[in-house]
């Protein structure tokens, strides 16, 4: 049996889904990650397979994918069927190397409520670059849904996804995951605020640094998205 070159890759990609799937983020084979390779040549991502529950996935299983073609490459099972809106994000975004999808409760409850999730508390703007906006509802796994997406997702970390969930975007996986477990537990906030009267919008001023902060954390070669 030859070498799996992409071996590092799947076992961080398994290791992010366990992690997502016992935040609570996610139950049973719900959701998704992925990740590009490291090899810039191969021009391609890992992404865990569709149908096969966290608890019992395992490195193999996990399935490379060329991101031009949407082709897989050395794997033999099929990709999450999120695919389209991976690689419609990994093409339009050059600064997002890692991206996690969640049917978390509270930004779940947002999402059906299709309602964008405002920056109530300083860290939000600093995290997800301002307002998480919704995406336009598309049946989940078309084009349509990716191309959607990716407008709502503009140059910040994290979108909503009418009558879904999320996609939360990083520099690398444990970032993903930290926009992913940030956005519900504000989206938490917001939703008990809505409840009891309605949250007091940050100041301007207070947008203003919290995404210059946001801004100095991208990359200025590639630009895009916050440190922790
Ligand atoms: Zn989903």
């Amino acid at each position: 049996m030859p070498e799996d070159r992409f071996r590092a890759e799947r076992e961080s990609i398994l290791v992010l889904a366990k992690k997502m799937c016992e935040a609570g983020l996610v139950v049973a084979s719900a959701g998704n990650v992925s990740a590009r390779v490291r090899d810039p040549l191969a021009r391609a991502i890992a992404i865990t397979p569709t149908s096969i529950p966290y608890d019992v996935m395992t490195p193999d299983q996990v399935v490379v994918v060329s991101i031009e073609s949407g082709a897989a490459i050395e794997s033999t099972f099929r990709a999450s069927c999120e695919l389209p809106t991976h690689l419609a994000i990994y093409r339009h975004r050059q600064d997002v190397d890692a991206i996690v999808h969640t049917h978390s409760p509270y930004v779940s409850t947002l999402s059906a409520l299709r309602k964008p999730l405002p920056p109530i508390i300083d860290e939000m703007v600093v995290y997800f670059g301002g307002t998480v906006e919704v995406a336009d509802y598309a049946f989940t796994g078309t084009d349509e849904l990716g191309a959607n997406v990716v407008r709502a997702l503009g140059d910040r970390a994290g979108a909503l996804l009418s009558n879904h969930g999320n996609v939360c975007v990083g520099r690398d996986l444990a970032e993903a995951l930290h926009v992913a477990l940030t956005m519900e537990s504000t989206a938490r906030v917001y939703v008990e605020a809505l409840r009891t009267g309605g949250a007091v919008p940050l100041p301007e001023e207070s947008l203003r640094l919290g995404r210059a902060m946001y801004d100095r954390r991208r990359d200025p070669q590639r630009g895009a998205v916050p440190n922790r």
